[in-house]
């Protein structure tokens, strides 16, 4: 730790970044492979790797009382030192001076300490930490508080322990960003570097890879004018949570979108995935489902963030993974075939519950893709993936191979009830506006939410000046208007909501036009609303489970032969 933290210190010591970047190569090129992940990651002002799921879960207040304990010095005194640095790591070092025991602890032990801390629950997190600092020398110490409170601040970016990791080993830093690019772990990519693995294409299981992410688009001509292709994939959007999972001989691990292992909470997943027969790494979609039905993502989410999950929740909110990628199979990495290739390797496999396929139908022209879109809607979907059946799967790439085709649900012609003053760049213009329809029933206006995108600075200006001019009330940031300034909205998606008085909630609702040739008598009305939700979002229009679940080889000319099946209509 004595020579990491020399590093860090030297390296937070000069400005130059190729001096930098130097001195980091050196010292990382001095370490054997378990250190030097290690090092990689401390560098990066981290305790662990990403693909851990792990947080020190450690406070503030437990960092100055270990210190306090150790150093014998009282609040007052170490406030003072704090004053002058301003930072956790250098306060640390100096008030530790003289009091430590200046042993030179392995990057090993500390490693193991930290998980220690990691894994004591509450006041008993004290211990191990009051231990580990007790015997660094108070240079190791003003590090190890740096990589706790996760900030260097040594002018050491991700990029440039990047750029020592390609120094150190003699490889070009576009190489190693590549490596990164898959691994999202800078210890892996530094071992990898160090090993000459450098072909991108390789995956190890259980260790997560970047998913490969799409690109917006609104239309569909757009959607076939970005690819460049005759003909493209289709599958549905599901509205979950991105997985991967990594099966081999009956171990299993699953990682979340930002990389972190989430087995244990999908229990349903990691229990069946042996089960398959193969050593696999998917890319996917968790989803809730009940007796047979998707649940909304709201269910889902109760599911989430959990260590563990109770029979009862099981129960309650089961979940399925619906697949969309093969990334490996029986140890050969997939990355570099074309989708068309990992999609039928994949239906090989012969998926059984919890894992589903997600549903597939080709396009080979915009108004195809348009009814397709149209379909989805109708099953309670916010939009469609269009895919290249020809690409390579591109680890943690936004490019073209994947779009995402979304569009607004509806619009609605609205009147403004009531105007709340913006924030930041916002300051000092009235620049959120909640809106209502009308309840036909009983004529009065029921708000059903509140919009803050759409208008230009130069109209919100002019709407500024006209509400002050219709304020009924002024509740200090808000003001209650008269109602006559009607708006047209375009939103995603309705909620039900105790918020608004209407019961439901738009969900992220812009403004399309100001619509000052519409009376606010012909606005639409909350029956409209109601109807809106109960064609998409009601309960009829979830798509049944195994209509989704089914394998649905591409129609026509698709690559994989097949017997031609008319379009699988799904829904209602
Ligand atoms: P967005 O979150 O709007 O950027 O959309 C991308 C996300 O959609 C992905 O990260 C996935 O979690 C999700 N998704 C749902 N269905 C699919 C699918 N068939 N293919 C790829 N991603 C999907």
């Amino acid at each position: 730790m004595l020579d990491f933290s020399r590093t860090g210190a030297a390296v937070g010591g000069t400005s130059a970044t190729l001096e930098k970047t130097r001195l980091l190569g050196e010292y990382f090129r001095s370490l054997n492979d378990d250190d030097l992940r290690r090092a990689a990651v401390f560098m990066s002002g981290r305790p662990f790797g990403p693909s851990k799921r792990r947080t020190l879960g450690l406070g503030w207040s437990a960092v100055s009382k270990a210190i306090g304990a150790i150093s014998r010095r009282n609040d007052e005194e170490l406030q003072e030192i704090f004053r002058k640095h301003s930072d956790l790591g250098n306060w640390a070092g100096e008030a530790l001076a003289g009091s430590t025991e200046n042993e030179d602890v392995s990057l090993e032990e500390v490693e193991q300490a930290l998980e220690a801390i990691r894994v004591a629950r509450g006041g008993a997190k004290a211990a191990p930490l009051e231990a580990l600092l007790r015997r660094l020398h108070p240079e190791a110490a003003r590090f190890v508080v740096k990589i706790i409170s996760t900030e260097m601040r040594i002018g050491l970016s991700e990029g440039l322990v990047e750029a020592a990791i390609g120094e150190a080993f003699g490889v070009a830093v576009t190489q190693v960003k590549r490596v990164h690019l898959i691994t999202g772990d800078i210890g892996e990519t530094a071992v990898r570097i160090k090993h000459g693995q450098i072909e991108t294409s390789t995956v190890t299981l259980f260790q997560p890879v970047r998913f490969m992410l799409a690109s917006p688009v609104e239309t569909a001509a757009e959607a076939f004018e970005r690819m460049g292709a005759d003909k493209v994939w289709t599958e549905e959007k599901y509205d979950g949570v991105r997985c991967q999972l990594h099966h081999a001989d009956g171990r299993v691990e699953l990682f979340s979108r930002d990389l972190k292992e989430t087995t244990s909470a999908f229990p349903e997943l990691a229990e069946n995935a042996p089960r398959i027969g193969h050593a696999v790494l998917f890319d996917g979609e968790v989803l809730a489902h009940r007796d047979g039905r998707v649940l909304r993502f709201f269910e889902l989410q109760r599911r989430l963030g959990r260590k563990v999950v109770t029979d009862e929740l099981r129960g309650q909110v089961p979940v399925v993974l619906v697949i969309f990628d093969l990334l490996s199979l029986d140890g050969r990495a997939l990355l570099d075939e074309p989708l068309e290739e990992r999609r039928r390797l994949l239906e090989g496999l012969a998926l059984q519950h919890p894992f589903l396929l997600a549903r597939l139908e080709d396009a080979t022209s915009p108004s195809e893709l348009d009814r397709i879109f149209a379909d989805t809607r109708e099953r309670g979907n916010e939009g469609l993936m269009v895919k290249d059946p020809k690409s390579p799967y591109t680890p943690g790439r936004r490019g073209l191979a994947w779009l995402k085709l979304k569009r607004p649900l509806a619009t609605l012609d609205v009147v403004v009830t009531a105007v709340d003053w913006g924030h930041g760049k916002r300051k000092g213009v009235l620049s959120d506006y909640t809106f209502a329809v009308k309840d036909a029933a009983t004529g009065r206006l029921v708000n059903v939410g509140k919009a803050y995108t759409g208008l230009t600075d130069a109209e919100i200006a002019e709407m500024t000046k006209r509400f002050l001019a219709i304020t009924l009330e002024d509740r200090g940031w808000a003001r209650l208007v008269k109602p006559e300034v009607v708006l047209e909205v375009a939103f995603d998606s309705i909620q039900h909501s105790g918020r608004h008085a209407s019961g439901y909630a738009l969900r992220f609702p812009r403004i399309v036009r100001i619509r000052d040739d519409k009376p606010v008598d012909e606005i639409d009305t909350l029956d409209r609303v109601s109807e809106l939700y109960e064609r998409y979002f009601g309960e009829r229009s979830e798509a049944p489970l195994s209509e989704i679940a089914e394998v649905k080889p591409p129609t026509r000319s698709g690559p994989l032969s097949g017997p031609d099946r008319p379009p699988h209509k799904v829904g209602r």
